[in-house]
């Protein structure tokens, strides 16, 4: 058995109570990757006690102190970039290339959010007084339980810890079951840079047991949830009991209009990376391409091409473009969708089975998906598939796409290809997504902008950005009276 990887809980590596473990194995050749402690609701409570522990002394630490530790934790993710990314690709599998990109945006959060601690800006107004000074400051919550899916296993759990620490909040962090070794990775550097016990505090387990736990437990008070529609609602109905600060991040259904005047070379190269880019299992992956019907055929026909000479693989091979699903389940339900498709109308055009031809069969492949002339009210045009699969929907205008982006219950992200400037701003104006791109995939996010869905892909919070800060932090308002008597404003304004 390998070594068996613990929790962190007030800065020590301990076991679950509960004496259990579970296995992470490759989803590329099935092949064991590492065996974790299996926690429940009592490392919870350690954790949370921990971690409300160390809130009383670092939300008094000062903000670019914070910083500097978090240049440090940035500084240990570039050295180790290339060995968290092959790690990251034998747990879930996406190829070695997104690995890094991951690594990457951890890096790149990181270091945002280091600058952020000698930012933090807050105002200052005027008084309707004299000798008065007024301002608004922000002040972190205490401790906030971080939830996290599986397929970006550094990414995501750097935008929530970064910007929750950097206001001065401890953190109880929760992983996905099938990514744990990246998290571990991830807080074990915190530690090596100096964060102090406490402030991070990883729970690794099931999220019937420690999701849950973190979610109800009395002494946290907001919860940034990244995951699956039916999971985050959940999360938030129970979270809205117990009145606590809920962010949810959930499904996409993204879209990519293709117009008759597009660069279709480009439109082709955006539509594969963004379809098909980990496995189709990014929340802002391209699940739908609304094509004009003067381009489709010739669009579909470049796409089957491409799609047909597509390699799969283990994702540690360089050449490899396609790697494995992250688990059987997510094959078999991805497969499903396959049929569902069929039995509606809609024609495959390339794909369409599960891959096992010699090593593949050791693993979870799909083959890459082009389902074309599909209707716009289809299942397979309105449910988040999460795997390699997009559905060509024909259109006849700008405004029928637009309305098909528009119809769906998500609002994550969406792309035109056009050449004609006045499309572009119609499509910036008309489509209710939290991201657009124009001229590129829907795939591909700085750090530094908003970051979320509209609809049913969130609750309105922004993850990135500066932004991220107002969901980590209270607002205080401060009236600092030097007049040095009861002035008459004060007698008269009720509040
Ligand atoms: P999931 O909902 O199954 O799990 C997400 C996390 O929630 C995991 O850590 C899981 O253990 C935990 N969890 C499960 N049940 C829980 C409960 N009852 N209480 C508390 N926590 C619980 O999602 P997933 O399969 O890991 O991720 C895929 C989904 O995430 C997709 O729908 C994808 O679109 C979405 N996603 C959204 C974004 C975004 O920013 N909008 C980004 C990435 C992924």
């Amino acid at each position: 058995m390998s070594d068996l990887f613990k929790n962190y809980i007030g800065g020590k590596w301990v076991e679950s109570v509960s004496g259990q473990t579970f296995d992470r194995k490759n989803p590329a050749t099935g092949e064991l990757v590492a065996t974790y402690t299996k926690s429940n609701p009592a490392d919870v409570d350690a954790a949370v006690s921990a971690a409300k522990e160390a809130f009383k002394s670092w939300r008094l630490y000062p903000a670019p102190k914070r910083g500097e530790i978090l240049y440090k934790v940035a500084n240990l993710l570039v050295e180790r970039k290339e060995e968290f990314a092959r790690e990251m690709t034998e747990e879930m599998g996406k190829v070695i290339s997104e690995a890094r990109g991951d690594v990457q945006e951890a890096i790149d959060m990181t270091f945002y959010m280091a600058g952020e601690g000698r930012r933090m800006y807050g105002q200052t107004t005027p008084s309707e007084l004299q000798n008065k000074f007024n301002m608004s400051v922000r002040k972190p919550l205490g401790v906030a339980g971080i939830i996290t899916p599986w397929n970006f296993p550094m990414a995501i759990p750097s935008w929530k810890i970064m910007p929750a620490i950097i206001s001065g909040n401890t953190v109880v962090f929760k992983p996905a079951s099938f990514t744990p070794r990246t998290a571990i990775r991830f807080v074990q550097d915190s530690e090596e840079a100096g964060l102090p016990a406490g402030v991070v505090n990883l729970v690794m387990g099931g999220g019937a047991d420690v999701g849950n736990a973190i979610v109800e437990h009395p002494d946290v008070p907001l919860i940034s949830f990244t995951g699956s529609n039916d999971t985050g609602i959940d999360v938030a109905t129970r979270g809205a009991r117990l009145n606590k600060r809920i962010s949810l991040e959930l499904g996409g259904k993204n879209a990519v209009i293709v117009m008759d005047d597009a660069n279709l070379d480009l439109a082709t190269d955006g539509i594969l990376w963004s379809a098909f880019g980990t496995s189709g299992q990014r929340c802002t992956a391209a699940s739908r391409v609304v094509a004009h019907t003067s381009v489709q055929k010739e669009l579909v026909d470049r796409l089957v091409a491409r799609a047909d000479t597509m390699r799969m693989g283990d994702g540690l091979d360089e050449s490899v473009d396609i790697g494995p699903v992250v688990s059987a389940n997510q094959l078999k339900s991805i497969n499903d969708y396959i049929a569902i498709g069929r039995n509606e109308g809609a024609r495959v055009a390339v794909g369409g089975g599960i891959a096992s031809d010699g090593n593949l069969g050791r693993g979870h492949f799909h083959q890459p998906t082009i389902f074309d002339d599909v209707k716009a009210g289809m299942r397979v045009a309105q449910e988040e598939i999460f795997g390699p699969v997009t559905s060509v929907i024909p259109v006849e205008s700008l405004d029928e796409a637009i309305d098909v982006v528009n119809g769906v219950k998500y609002g994550l992200s969406a792309s035109i290809f056009t050449a004609d400037v006045n499309r572009a701003f119609r499509a910036m104006q008309d489509i209710f997504t939290g991201i657009l791109y124009v001229n590129a995939g829907t795939t591909g996010a700085e750090i530094h902008l908003p970051f979320g869905g509209t609809k049913g892909t969130g609750n309105g919070h922004r993850e990135a950005g500066t932004v991220a800060m107002d969901f980590f932090t209270e607002w205080q308002s401060i009236y600092v009276d030097y007049s040095g008597k009861l002035q008459r404003a004060q007698i008269d304004n009720q509040e």
